[in-house]
């Protein structure tokens, strides 16, 4: 009986998207569909990945996935998949028991290198005097390259006067965001904001923080270390334009981290990191991610702490 239930459930999902629900990920990040039986058929089919297929999922899979690292005998190898599952469902009852296991850990915390708060942030959120906060704006807009743009559309902000300490390149404006536009109200930002950073050493540098004003420079914080690859102003301006998306897309839409967009959910490449403020100690959030389709390398997280006015930059490469 139940596998026949099994079917009927995934046979309704390929009837409806015209893929099994394995491969409904690509539905959830372009389009931004959003349907219970999505992850309701991948649990029940034993498909815990990609994650996506949980993002908004039902209470139903919710508590079923909750029991079984509550009071069950979870298989071991899969403990990891579940936690990122429900770390993508982050709503308040996952937040709570969060921080139950945190706390109380149950006997497969010794399987993992982390606890459930990290795995909190996989999922974009995280745990703050005992709430919830999560870490990325459900507003999203794709950033395209642009033959065509205008020089006022153009989200690359080219090279900065102040020079890189460690190999004397001009720092750039990497991403220059106008408030007023009103796609990106959603940040509340009044003015325009420049986000700076040495391209060239930023994979050797570790997190970059920025001081940003409201129409003005912004003030590297602080870089730590770098590497002696000089980088020409030329190069550094010869680019292709980024510009917004005209629509906003789903917020899943970076779930790819070769993707270039601002707000939205990021995927990272290596494990979860948002950077902590050097000024109140929050954690920041997330602001932009410039994957591969923009940079030469790597993928470049950009987080923000609206309360302090400072924007890290941080680096990951497969
Ligand atoms: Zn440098
Ligand atoms: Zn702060």
């Amino acid at each position: 009986m139940e596998e026949q239930e099994k079917k009927t459930l995934g046979e309704r999902i390929e009837e409806k998207y015209g893929c099994s629900c394995s491969c409904c990920d690509d539905l959830i990040r372009n389009q931004g569909i959003s349907d219970p039986d999505i992850a309701r058929a991948a649990y029940e089919a034993g498909i815990l990945y990609p994650r996506i297929l949980y993002q908004d999922a039902p209470a139903d899979v919710r508590d079923k996935l909750i029991d079984l690292l509550d009071k069950g005998e979870p298989d071991k190898n899969l403990i990891n998949n579940y936690l990122v599952a429900l770390a993508m469902i982050g709503d308040e009852t996952v937040a709570e028991y969060f921080q139950k296991w945190e706390e109380a850990p149950r006997p497969w915390r010794e399987s993992l290198y982390v606890g459930p708060y990290h795995y909190a942030e996989e999922g974009g959120w995280c745990i703050e005097n005992g709430k919830k906060r999560q870490l990325f704006f459900d507003a999203c807009y794709a950033l395209e390259k642009s033959e065509t743009a205008a020089p006022e559309e153009n989200v690359y902000g080219g090279t900065a006067e102040e020079k890189c300490p460690f190999c004397e390149s001009s720092y750039v404006n990497v991403l220059v965001l106008d408030g007023r536009d009103e796609r990106l109200s959603f940040l509340g930002f009044h003015g325009k904001i420049k986000i700076k950073y040495c391209e060239g050493c930023l994979p050797w540098s570790g997190t970059v923080f920025c001081k940003y004003v409201e129409d003005g420079e912004s003030t590297i914080l602080r870089h730590d270390d770098g590497e002696e690859y000089f980088c020409d102003d030329e190069d550094l301006n010869d680019r292709t334009p980024f510009v917004l998306s005209k629509k906003m897309v789903p917020k899943s839409y970076c779930d790819e981290f070769e993707r270039c967009a601002v707000g939205g959910r990021p995927a990272f490449v290596d494990d979860a990191s948002f950077a902590v403020c050097p000024e109140c100690g929050k954690k920041m959030m997330h602001l932009a991610q410039l994957g591969e389709e923009w940079t030469t390398c790597g993928t470049h997280y950009i987080q923000i702490c609206r309360d302090c006015q400072i924007a890290a930059i941080q680096y990951q490469q497969t």
